[in-house]
């Protein structure tokens, strides 16, 4: 019984997966990338001391094959290749043997694995403080950019305090008892048409927010705290025209928070490398992670200009059960299949880059990051 169900599955993302590779408009435009440039690796790629500005970067989904079909696309070239330190995350949540990313990114930000769904609350629902929180408490700037709604799981982890992940509207307002100077991302109805009627946005711009609502605002902005509100829920696919939204957003937040002399805690999420492994679209899948690599590559140019920061990058969890079964590395194709539409248990790659980066080597859980990072920041817990 168990053996055909995995067999349905399986045929079922055969199917999906070859409707991906020939039905282009239906999975947007297939984007033809022009051959990167290729990148000096900096040899030896060691660093020393501590770091002063931690950028912790979260692909949703984003297990070895998602990072594959990416390198592929192409055509052997990875901004990822640039970090030497590595390791593997180990994924399960409290609760489950699977997690989901509500518990991914808790674990991440409060240390302690928990249950699936929980929103900075340990398994007992107790709210715990947050690496972000923790920052802030130490004088830190911080910031959280996402290419889903603010509120989704993954950000919303690292700020709110909340049982479950669907609570969008009271994890918006949690953005209002913090001092987070920067946040970019879709999730304006959650502030903005609420079932309590409040207007958010008004309370964040009394708080001193600048709010903007398009890329050409964010560009624009002066100096100060942003709350950018993109999009009333998730940010629009790449094969929809997100553009450079993910690294412009990236760009500006670091270029805010790098003000700070006491150095800074920033979250970036490529949230739709997910969004692809559940629609089992190779080609979802394979835009996302294209566009997370160049914000990647961006992220690293500034760490290093900077040499104060560490950057860390890595997922919550594998989605899809993702495989490649064909491709070539010459033309850039990838075929991908598909063995559920869910998250998988697999561990998880976890690269590192700057001063700290060979704390992140070897196998380990994925809440003690959270321990890695009070330890390089010297936070007392
Ligand atoms: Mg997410
Ligand atoms: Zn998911």
């Amino acid at each position: 019984m168990l053996n055909n169900k995995v067999k349905l599955f399986a045929l079922t993302g055969l199917l999906f997966a070859f409707n991906s590779c020939t039905q282009e408009k239906d999975c947007g435009t297939v984007e033809v990338m022009p051959a990167p440039q290729k990148i000096e690796l900096k040899e030896p790629n060691t660093f020393t001391g501590t770091p002063k500005n931690i950028i912790f970067m979260i692909g949703d989904g984003m297990g070895v094959t998602q990072i594959t079909s990416g390198l592929t696309r192409q055509k052997d070239f990875l901004q990822l290749a640039r970090c030497r330190h590595i390791g593997f995350s180990k994924t399960q949540s409290s609760s489950n043997y699977i997690t989901d990313s509500a518990a991914g990114a808790t674990a991440f930000s409060i240390g302690k694995k928990t249950f699936n769904g929980s929103i900075g609350m340990d398994k007992d629902t107790v709210a715990q403080k947050t690496i972000l929180e923790i920052a802030e408490d130490n004088g830190l700037a911080t910031g959280l950019v996402a290419t889903s709604s603010i509120t989704h799981a993954t950000p919303a982890s690292f700020i709110a305090h909340q049982p479950s992940r669907n609570m969008h509207e009271e994890i918006a307002l949690d953005f209002l008892k913090t001092d987070i100077e920067v946040f970019i991302g879709g999730g304006k109805a959650h502030f903005e048409a609420r079932t309590d009627k409040k207007n958010l946005s008004e309370e964040l711009k009394n708080k001193g927010y600048q709010m903007a609502y398009t890329l050409d605002e964010i560009k624009s902005l002066p100096e100060g705290k942003i709350a950018g509100l993109l999009a009333d829920n998730g940010m629009p696919k790449m094969s929809e025209g997100r553009g450079d939204f993910l690294e412009v957003a990236s760009h500006t937040a670091i270029k805010n928070l790098d003000k700070n002399d006491k150095g800074f805690f920033l979250m970036i999420e490529g949230s739709q490398i997910d969004w692809g492994g559940h629609d089992m679209n190779s080609e979802y899948i394979i835009s996302e992670m294209v566009d997370f690599d160049k914000t990647i590559g961006r992220v690293l140019d500034f760490a290093d200009k900077d040499g104060e920061t560490l950057v860390v990058i890595t997922a919550d969890h594998e989605t899809g059960g993702y495989g490649i079964v064909d491709g070539s590395m010459e033309d850039g194709t990838v075929k991908g299949e598909f063995t559920t539409d869910h998250h998988t248990a697999d561990m998880v790659p976890v690269f590192a880059y700057g001063p700290g980066a060979d704390a992140f080597m070897g196998i380990y859980h994925n809440n003690t990051i959270f321990d890695k990072f009070m330890k390089l920041y010297g936070f007392q817990q």
